[in-house]
């Protein structure tokens, strides 16, 4: 059963929402009822967590997987070996304008810096985003870049968060896109209709309806709890859109790293009309190493997983390597 939410989802705009969001660790302390020796520091990273996605974390846990993801720890400032600024190397494969070309027929928009939520893990937590921010004056630069490459057919939309974009700033977007007869695939990677079902508007909805591109929707959830009544209505409304709704997570020490939670986590998506995609292996971003599973435990999960679940709910193991065509699939 999908738990109910603890906060109405009508209350405010989804910008109230992020205007409102939780920025400091000691109100987020307060408004869980943590322990206050919860040990939360300062980063360049700051913490930063919508409400609606608060509300589903266990008052008094400081061991909430759905916190852990958020808060930020003195162990960030650890330096391990292995984990650096870019490790993706997305650097060397801007191509300008917020464009990352690494795979075939496939191109990433960097659309913004934002986002709803600053997860501790997330590999694009070093990207210097104020070069990468997509503006107008670069808009006819991407739209050519797309055109010198005829086997580009699809179009991911990242970030950061491209749903922090108002409607309109995507409708233009989109709409720009769609002059472009050799795209045929729109997807979009955002965080937003879980950590902020506000979201899904009705002009978002129409805006996807509408488009003749097929629209992909790569959510991204970590643990079955992200999950409440408010994603789920917002997740069905996305789908009735015509939109493909699919889940990336990420592999998660003490958030996800128990076959149980894995399993619990797929069923809970596909309730909600979301089909498991990708479990990536964390990217070995400098401050995350306390995350970290190791190869041989992901992979003895992933088996697990397997035995347990209908195929269709296993999610592909990946990583992802620089240099290489594609994620590659470890199992
Ligand atoms: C992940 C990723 C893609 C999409 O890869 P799929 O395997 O098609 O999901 C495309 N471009 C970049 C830069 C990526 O990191
Ligand atoms: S890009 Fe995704 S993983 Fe990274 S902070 Fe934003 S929502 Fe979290």
């Amino acid at each position: 059963m999908i738990p109910r939410s603890r906060v109405p989802l009508y209350d405010h705009s989804w910008q109230w929402h992020l205007r409102n969001a939780f920025r400091t660790a000691g109100d987020l302390i307060d408004a869980l009822g943590l322990p206050p020796d919860t040990v939360a520091v300062d980063s360049e990273f700051p913490l930063l967590a919508t409400r609606p996605f608060v509300a589903r974390m266990e008052q008094g846990n400081p061991r909430d997987p759905l916190l852990l993801q958020i808060l930020p720890q003195a162990r960030e400032s650890d330096e391990v070996a292995g984990y650096t600024g870019d490790p993706l190397d997305e650097r060397s494969h801007a191509e300008g304008a917020g464009i990352i070309h690494k795979y075939h027929g496939r191109v990433l928009l960097v659309t913004t810096g934002a986002c709803a939520v600053n997860c501790r893990y997330c590999f694009r937590r070093h990207f210097p985003y104020d070069e990468a921010r997509l503006t107008t004056r670069q808009w006819d630069f991407m739209l050519d870049y797309i055109r010198r490459d005829s086997a580009i057919r699809e179009v991911i939309l990242s970030g950061g968060d491209p749903l922090i974009m108002t409607d309109d700033q995507l409708s233009e977007l989109v709409h720009g896109l769609e002059s472009l007869d050799q795209l045929t695939h729109l997807r979009i990677h955002t965080r937003l209709p879980v950590v902020l079902p506000q979201r899904v508007t009705s002009g978002l909805l129409e805006l996807f309806a509408g488009s003749r591109l097929k629209v992909i929707v790569v959510i991204h959830t970590n643990h079955s709890r992200e999950l409440d009544d408010q994603v789920a209505s917002g997740l069905g409304r996305l789908a009735a859109a015509g939109a493909l709704l699919l889940n990336q997570s990420v592999l998660l020490k003490d958030v996800n790293n128990n076959a149980d939670a894995l399993c619990e986590l797929s069923w809970q998506l596909s309730m909600a009309g979301v089909v498991p995609y990708y479990l990536h292996m964390l990217d070995k971003v400098a401050g995350a190493a306390h995350f970290e599973v190791s190869r041989t435990g992901a992979l003895r999960l992933i088996d697990e997983v397997r035995d347990r679940m209908p195929g269709y709910l296993v999610p592909r193991l990946v990583s992802e390597i620089p240099g290489h065509p594609a994620k590659q699939e470890i199992r």
